[in-house]
Formats: structure tokens, sequence, C-alpha cells
């Protein structure tokens, strides 16, 4: 005899219940999501009692037919999902056909749908899944549900819920992310007969601003970020809005909402140094990614999402999040008088001198990390070095300041360079080459360049903007080069295959041999052996964080397409010097180390 029988309907939606229906809140999302799915331009959400006595959701939506009014409230049945594979091309908030039945296992529900097509609607009232009434009405188009004593017959969950204040907290909290995520849809809120939210259908800034409250608009800096892998865009709080809760802080993918500490990780990164530990940046993040690259399915209430290559998300994440404060002027703008009396090689003078970019262009560099500014002193210009910091020691802002000697400093230049008959140099604009550096008479003495150290900045700002856009230009090699790898940098390679794919590393792996049949074309032939081995070791480095992998990969790949670098004509030095001045970070490599130096007359004088 068998014993083991098959549970009642009803049994099973109850159970089913208890995963998807914890509370007031969870019947608000799944009921609004279903709105939303049905095309509505109009939400309604009427409560009262926080849920306990009323929650009532109605759209202008596509509404049911008859027979859908009470197809709806069966298990398992959902207009949203055909064939298994539409499960990884879901663009719709529900697909698995269990919210109403679920509701409908454990409150009192009545429906009134209509087509637009039809005079008639539906009036269907549902009682522990049985259905009480079925009716032909009059009504509007669209869907109006009214769910009443939610957990009649649960007395467990009833009695577990929290007071009123917490849980509207959470119904509030619900209609927000759904609000949201859809700027296009008015929607409105009201509790036991008092508005609290009438939100217009509009662009989304003026939905960001009405959920994160008054005077918000101002404190908002736009980010938007489009890759091959993924698309963000949405708003983050300038670090001066920061707040001593947590609450401003939403992700979205494909317009859903979803919790994530990993990525809340890389936003936190990115306003390291700016807001004190006690405070939470807020953001409003939406990402747009291929949806057969994430899995919405592993969580049955959907905030947790699984996605392919959160790697890389996180590095752009946080990139554009960077980015963004400093293009928002976040960092402190330098205040630079002297600007007209700066003093560059003659010669590079002849042609439109191009500024520092760093006075006129506030831009802040992505991919260095930001410090605190308290050690400020001085001027602008040494406090923004201090804060544009790259996680090393900064070169002592002397070296700027001799570069960038001021007028009265070199007041008796004249007499000096006259001395040291260095006037018909400049006025011929020679650069002295060496193979490791390129010398050029100025102002206040002798400039010296590094010729690999400014390269290697010029490559690594040039390539990292670019990366973050697109895969960097790779060549395929007519012989695949073979490297021996140990089994932990096999593994390695293969976590990180997609970045070294983006750099431009085109790679399989067998038998603990990596083969590598395109490199990114930067780099020479001949390097190609010690930049595998360096971004090896990058790889191998634990302290590096997950999200300045990409950096690091990029910062040792530029490093060694620079490392024979030579400058052999006047015209090159011309060029690599203009370069270099394009970059914010002129003075340093890479690596913080400096880049230039003057000699000063003083200096060269004091030798004799
Ligand atoms: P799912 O959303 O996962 O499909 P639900 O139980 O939430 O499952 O809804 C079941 C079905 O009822 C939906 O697939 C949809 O066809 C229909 N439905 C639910 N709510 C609405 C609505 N507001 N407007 C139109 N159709 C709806
Ligand atoms: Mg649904």
């Amino acid at each position: 005899m068998s014993v083991i029988q098959l549970l009642p309907e009803h049994i099973a939606n109850q159970i089913a219940a208890g995963e998807v229906i914890q509370r007031p809140a969870s019947v608000v999302k799944e009921l609004m999501e279903n709105s939303i799915d049905s095309g509505a331009t109009q939400v309604q959400l009427i409560i009262k009692d926080a849920g306990k006595t009323l929650i009532q959701v109605v759209d202008d939506g596509t509404g049911m037919s008859p027979e859908d009014a009470v197809k709806c409230f069966q298990r398992h049945a959902t207009s949203k999902l055909k064939t298994a594979d539409d499960l990884f091309k879901l663009q719709t908030k529900g697909f698995r056909g269990e919210a109403l039945a679920s509701i409908a296992s454990i409150a009192h529900v009545a429906m009134r749908t209509k087509q637009v097509q039809v005079d008639t609607g539906t009036f269907i009232e549902v009682e522990g899944n049985t259905i009480r009434t079925n009716e032909q009405i009059v009504c509007a188009k669209g869907t109006s549900f009214e769910v009443k004593n939610l957990f009649y017959n649960v007395p467990a969950r009833r009695n577990f819920l929290k007071s009123e204040t917490i849980e509207f907290g959470h119904i509030r909290d619900e209609f927000e992310r759904v609000a949201l995520a859809h700027p296009e849809i008015k929607f409105t809120l009201h509790h036991n007969g008092q508005e609290i939210y009438n939100l217009q259908a509009g662009v989304l800034r003026m939905r960001v601003a009405s959920i994160f409250g008054r005077n918000s608009n101002e404190r908002l800096v736009p980010i938007e970020e489009q890759t091959n892998i993924v698309s963000i865009k949405g708003f983050i709080g300038k670090p001066d809005a920061a707040r001593k809760t947590r609450g401003e802080q939403f992700f979205f993918v494909n317009n859903r909402y979803f919790k994530d500490s990993y990525f809340h990780h890389a936003i936190s990164k990115a306003f390291d140094g700016m807001i004190s530990e006690k405070h939470y940046p807020s953001y409003c993040i939406y990402l747009d990614v291929d949806p057969a690259k994430i899995d919405v399915n592993i969580h049955p209430t959907k905030t947790e999402i699984k996605f392919e290559e959160d790697r890389f998300i996180y590095s752009i994440l946080l990139s554009s999040v960077r980015q963004a404060l400093g293009k928002h002027n976040i960092f402190p703008t330098l205040d630079f008088e002297t600007e007209t009396s700066f003093d560059v090689p003659s010669s590079f003078r002849k042609t439109d001198p191009v500024a520092p970019q760093i006075t006129v262009d506030p831009t802040f560099n992505p991919f260095q990390s930001a410090r605190s500014s308290s050690t400020s002193s001085g001027n602008g210009f040494s406090k923004a070095l201090k804060n544009e910091g790259f996680g090393q020691t900064m070169p002592s802002t002397e070296d700027w300041e001799n570069f960038y000697q001021i007028e009265e400093q070199t007041s008796n230049r004249g007499d000096l360079s006259e001395d040291l008959g260095l006037h018909e140099e400049r006025e011929s604009g020679s650069y002295l080459l060496h193979d490791r550096y390129v010398f050029s008479p100025t102002k206040s003495g002798l400039l010296v360049i590094d010729v690999k150290r400014a390269k290697w900045r010029i490559l690594y700002d040039e390539l990292i903007s670019r990366f973050i856009h697109q895969a960097l230009d790779s060549q395929q090699l007519l012989f695949p080069i073979e490297k021996q790898v140990s089994s932990s940098e096999g593994d390695l390679w293969k976590t990180h295959d997609k970045l070294l794919h983006q750099l431009g590393f085109q790679s399989s792996l067998e038998d603990g041999i990596l083969y590598i049949h395109g490199v990114p074309s930067v780099l020479p032939e001949h390097a190609i052996d010690a930049c595998l081995d360096s971004l090896l070791s990058e790889l191998q480095n634990r302290d590096i964080d997950q999200g300045d992998v990409a950096h690091h990969l990029v910062k040792r790949l530029t490093q060694n397409a620079s490392k024979d670098a030579v400058v052999r004509r006047p015209e090159e030095a011309q060029a690599l010097i203009e370069s270099l001045f394009q970059c914010k970070e002129h003075a340093v490599a890479p690596n913080g180390k400096k880049i230039m130096h003057t000699l000063s007359l003083t200096e060269i004088q004091s030798n004799f």
C-alpha cells in the first residue's frame, strides 16, 4: 500500500505562500509587479493598517479575459513563460505563476479586471483558493486587486508581523523600489486615506529626486557607462549628502531591484576617503545586461541575483562612480593663478601649449583611489596632488613647483640664463636626447624627462579609458606562444579570462600549458613573455582588491609595453611631451614614481 499522498492543492499553495509571501510588503511587491508586467501606465497602491486590513493595487494595464481571471489563481498559472528557454531571456518581473495562488491561499482576495476591447469586466472573489464569486461587471479597463485579512488562516504568520510602523516601512520600501525601476509609470501610494506619494511619469532624475526626498536633486551626480558587457546609468549622492543610516541604496538590473553586497562594496570603495566610516553613500544604479547572463531564479523573492560577469561589473562600477565623482567637481578644484607663467620648454611653447589638464578639466582619474584631504596645507595644487594619490607615495610637490616656476622666483633668470648661455638654446628650442632621458632647457634650469615612465603614463591613460568601453585591440600571433604554468596560475588565468580577453589576450589552457594566440597590439613581441610573467604575478598578489585587478593588469601591460621606449629624434621628443601633458597625472608614472625633474639653475650653479 502506498503511503505517499499528493498534497491537496490549497495546502501546497500555502506552503508556497510561506516562501513568497512573508509579510504585507511581499503582496505589494507581487501585485505591483504584475501591474507593470501588464503594461500599466498608472498604478495606485492603497493600504490600510500597514496592509493588515487592506492592500489594494489598481492598474490600467491589459486586464484579463473572464477565463484568465479564474485561471490566474491557479498554481503555476503564468502567461509569461511558455518554454523553458524563456527562463533565460526574461523581460518580465514574474514568471513563476505562484504569487496569486499563494496570496489567495492565505487571504481574502477580490479582483476586478477588464480588457480594453470588451464592454464588461469580471469580478472574482476567492477565499482559501475557492472561488466564491464570479460575475460580469461594469468596470474600468485594467485590473484591481484587493487583498484583505492577510494570514487570516495562518495565525503564526499573523502574530509574527511587526508593528505598523515597521510593516508600513517595508511596504514603502517595496513601493519605492518598483517606482524607481519605472519612472515612465505614474504611481500613487495612500495609507489610511493619506497620500504618501504621488509620482508623475517622467524622466529618471525626477523620479530619483522625488524618492530621495526634498532638495535631493542638486545632490545627485549622474553616472553613465556603456560597455559590451554591461550598461550602467543612474545617480550617486554627492559625498556631503551621505547619510548616517543606510537607506538610499538601490541597485537595479534590467529594471529589477536587487541587493548585492559585492557591488555595494565597489560603490563604497569609490567613495573611500570622501565620507567618514559612519556615513553611507546614497546611490541608485541601473545595470543593463543580457538576461541570459544573470540568474534571477536563485531566490524565491528574487532580490538576490547571480551575475556571470560580476568581477567585470565590479570594476566598471568602481571606475564609473569614481569618474562621476571627479567629473562633477567633487574633488577640490585647483586655484592655479600662476597658469600664465608656466615654465615650459621653449620649443614646446611654440605649439599651442596644452595646459596641464588638471587645471582646466577636473575630471578625476577613475582609476585612482581618493585619499583624505586632511593633510592639506598651502595651495590648492598640493592639496589636489595629495587627494589624487594612486595609493603610492606621491613625489614631493617641489618638483612641480620647480617645473612651474613662478615668475617671482625666477626674476633674475635672465642674467643667469645669459651666464649659462641658455638663451640661444631656448630660442632654437632644442632637446638633448639620451637613451633614457630627454633634456630640455627651461627658464629656470634644465628639465629632465624619463622617457620610459613618460611613455608608460601615456599608454596607461590611453588604454585604461578605452578598456572600459571596449576590448583592446588584439594582434593574432602566427605561432602561439606556449607557457608552462602552475595549476594555481592556470586557475587564476581562467578566473580572469574575461578580463584578460578584454585586455587583448587570446588564450587557451591545456594540461598546464598556456597557449597565447593573440596579444594586445600595443605589446611588442619580445616583451610578451616578461609581460605574461608580470601579469601572472599580479594575479597572485593577494593584496590587490578584486575590483582593482583590471587596473593592475592594465598597469602591468602598459609597463611592459613601454619598457623599451626610446626617443631618437627631436620630433619624437616633442610628440612625447605633448602627449604627456594631455595626461592628468603627467608628473608621475602609474607606479607613483616621478616622470620629470627640473635641475634648477641654482643647483647647477652650486656644482661649480
Ligand atoms: P506570474 O506573474 O509569475 O506570471 P502571478 O501569479 O503573479 O504569476 O500571475 C499569474 C498571471 O495572472 C500572470 O501571468 C498574468 O497573466 C495574470 N495577471 C496577474 N496580475 C495581472 C494584472 N494586474 N493585469 C493583467 N494580468 C495579470
Ligand atoms: Mg507575478
